[in-house]
């Protein structure tokens, strides 16, 4: 019988074998990855280091410990060339596999800014456990970090980086942080609460380019700025956002825009292959959170097990990391018009996105406030008074 194949061991993939073996417990199953195929959970790489935690804390499974807990093939260290969705065959470096059904759980990969300079390539970014790795190396002995972006993951990796008492440049082209998945009032609360506590922002501003210091008093790289200010940091690190990964899907010629779209089943354009993840887009939207993966996961293992399920996703709140000034945001859909409304300031800031007929479609709460998510989410699609 010719195995289900997942590629990906990232939250995604895992997740689909994880819960495919809770229906069947022996059903073939190859997992492909490019990566080295530990388990570890990625929303906890920007807030680990104020928590003492090295990299190899945040393995949850080793990679022969995943094998054997999803009773899987794992490939490790292993790159999907190409699909071919007619002979329902994935080439490999280390070979080509049949499937019976195809799991793309690609994950996206980091936006690299097309920068200036001698500095350029010294930018580094994370968005896996062995980059991470490298980052916690290059943070030994360093004081000051320069974070391209403002948005989740720069605030996230700020603000760890702070609680373990560096200093942080960071640098977005936004009024403020978080913007817009916050509204710029949240952002400036953020903005003033991280200034209070070592972060130096860098707002509306572009980075042009990043050169080596050329003085052994000053840290090892400038970063100049679209009006001509220079930050002086030890390390650059790049949060400036992810793209699906689409490529593989593209050339199998499975449909693609933002992401590789998918249908209520997670069903690509192409027949048995499903996506999930950071690499699709749904309904015309992505969603690069856990909470989505974790359904997507469970309805899939459901089809592939003979049980053809459509995904539903309830309202799916995401916190943000930061501490000091906790921040729970529904973000608003993609692509609608609205505008966000103050509804509390008291204990913390309650507010909502609404369309253009008033009904609440999106919110942020922060602080005390957060205790409000459930009420939030049952106004959801309704008129605000
Ligand atoms: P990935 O984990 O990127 O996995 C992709 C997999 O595909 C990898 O195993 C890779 O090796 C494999 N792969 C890719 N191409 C190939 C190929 N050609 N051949 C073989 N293998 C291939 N979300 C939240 O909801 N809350 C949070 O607080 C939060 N915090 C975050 C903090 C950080 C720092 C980051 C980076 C993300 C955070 N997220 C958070 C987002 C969340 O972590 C992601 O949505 C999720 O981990 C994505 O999982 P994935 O499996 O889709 O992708």
């Amino acid at each position: 019988m010719k195995p289900i194949i997942i590629i990906g061991s990232g939250l995604a993939g895992y997740g689909v074998a994880r819960e495919l073996r809770k229906l069947d417990k022996l059903m073939p199953l190859l997992i492909v990855t490019r990566d080295h195929g530990d388990a570890y959970y990625k929303p906890a790489l920007s807030a680990a280091l104020s928590q003492d935690k090295s990299p190899e804390d945040l393995i949850t499974a080793n990679v022969n410990k995943a094998a054997q807990d999803f009773n899987a093939t794992i490939l490790y260290q292993t790159t999907v060339r190409n699909i071919d969705t007619a002979l329902k065959l994935v080439v490999t470096d280390k070979g080509s596999f049949e499937y019976q059904s195809l799991v793309l759980a690609l994950g996206a990969e980091v936006i690299r800014l097309k920068l200036e300079g001698d500095g350029a390539d010294d930018v580094i970014s994370v968005n896996d456990l062995w980059d991470y790795k490298r980052f916690r190396e290059a943070l030994l002995g360093a004081e000051r970090i320069a974070i391209l972006g403002s948005g989740l993951i720069g605030c996230e990796f700020a603000s760890d980086l702070i609680g373990k008492g560096f200093k942080a440049d960071v640098i977005g082209m936004t009024e403020q942080p978080l913007m817009p998945l916050i509204p710029a009032a949240a952002g400036e609360v953020l903005n003033k609460r991280f200034s209070e506590k070592g972060v130096s922002w860098h707002l509306e501003r572009k980075v042009t380019s990043v050169m080596r210091s050329t003085s052994t008093s000053e840290k090892a790289l400038n970063v100049i700025l679209d009006n001509g200010d220079v930050i002086n940091a030890d390390i650059v690190l790049s949060a400036v956002g992810l793209r699906a990964r689409t490529t593989l899907a593209a050339e199998a010629g499975i449909t693609v825009n933002r992401g590789i779209v998918v249908d209520d089943y997670l069903r690509t354009s192409a027949e048995n292959v499903y996506a999930l993840g950071d690499c699709i887009e749904i309904n015309g939207q992505t969603l690069p959170y856990v909470l989505p993966i974790m359904h997507a996961s469970r309805v899939i293992a459901k089809t592939l097990a003979g049980q053809p399920t459509p995904v539903v996703f309830p309202p799916m709140p995401v916190t943000i990391k930061t501490q000091g000034y906790p921040i729970l945001v529904l973000p608003a859909p993609m692509g609608v018009a609205g505008e966000w409304k103050l509804l509390e300031d008291d204990n913390g800031l309650k507010m909502g996105f609404v369309d253009q007929e008033n009904k609440l479609l999106g919110f942020v709460l922060t602080e005390g406030q957060i205790t409000q998510q459930a009420a939030m989410v049952a106004q959801l699609g309704h008129s605000l008074e």
